[in-house]
């Protein structure tokens, strides 16, 4: 049985089972209500992991006062739903810019796989949408948790900065080189990246927790030498991917398909089956490039 396990003072990271790899909830107890950051992918992992997991700590669901979204992304959301079916009195608080997509979570899935259609996985047959309680606001506070808008990973991706123990709850806001089923980094707003890691760096963060373990450094950084080199090795996984893009895009190579095979080899990455999400991260360079220049 996966259980919690401590990452900081009153901050646990429990692996959420999720097609090949997993998806981290972080439990962050203090002197309010427990706080969840995250919630795996299915109404099924709510109840076969999360549940149990939180029995080892003596709490059940309604004890949780609030549920956090990192971003809208089915592998990091689609508990929700069950979470506030199972303890009605469970609040949801989303950053701002997640609103519509927290409302349809299923939408925006089927909108990101749209793009390039027969390179996409299926989506989740089933993805709940909740009304959140409370909109974030970059810099807001929740419990000891300050809210930080990191776009990069997408748009509205943010992080929880415990501010007690200097741990910062990334979701997939730090991509280095991507978790081993995506190929490579995973960056929807690759433009927006850049200030965001420099923004991070720029904070006293003692550890760092991840949604999933990324190639190379894996899901955690644990003291501050480590969380400044594992901010670090992002930026330098940035540049070289876009360098790569630009570089693909000067020698005449600009088929999504071709540089995103081409960039997952390049960085010793494994190509998955379907290949939408580093062509996402290649287009998303592409277009930041082509603003650029206009
Ligand atoms: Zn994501």
């Amino acid at each position: 049985m996966e259980r919690f396990s401590a990452v900081a003072d009153d901050v646990f990271l429990l692996k959420v089972p999720f097609t090949g790899v997993w998806t981290g909830v972080v439990l962050v107890l203090g002197d309010d209500a427990p706080i969840l950051v995250d919630s795996g992918g299915s109404a099924k992992t709510v109840d076969s992991t999360i549940v149990p997991a939180l029995a080892e700590f003596d709490l059940t669901l309604a004890d949780i006062g609030w549920v956090l979204a990192t971003h809208i992304h089915g592998d990091h959301v689609g508990g929700i739903g069950r979470m506030r079916a199972l303890a009605p009195s469970i609040k949801v608080a989303v950053l701002r810019d997640s609103l519509e997509r927290m409302r349809d979570p299923l939408a925006y899935s089927r909108e990101i796989r749209a793009k390039f259609p027969e390179h996409s996985a299926a989506p989740p047959s089933v993805l709940d949408g909740v009304d959140p309680d409370l909109l974030l606001e970059d810099g807001d506070m929740l419990g000891p948790l300050r809210t930080i808008h990191s776009p990069g990973h997408d748009t509205d991706a943010c992080c929880f900065f415990d501010v007690r123990s200097g741990t910062l709850i990334t979701g997939d806001s730090l991509q280095l080189n991507g978790t081993i089923s995506q190929g490579c980094a995973l960056l929807f707003d690759p433009s927006r990246y850049l200030p965001s890691l420099q923004r991070l760096i720029s904070l006293p963060v003692q550890n760092i927790v991840c949604g999933h373990p990324y190639l190379p450094l894996g899901e955690t950084a644990i003291g501050p030498e480590a969380a400044q080199q594992f901010l670090a090795t992002c930026i330098g996984c940035y540049e070289h991917d876009r360098g790569f893009v630009a570089g693909m895009a000067t020698a005449g190579i600009t088929d999504p398909l071709t540089v995103a095979e081409a960039l997952v080899e390049d960085i010793g990455g494994i190509a998955p089956a379907k290949m939408f999400l580093p062509m996402h991260t290649v287009a998303a360079y592409q277009e930041a490039a082509e603003r650029e220049c206009s």
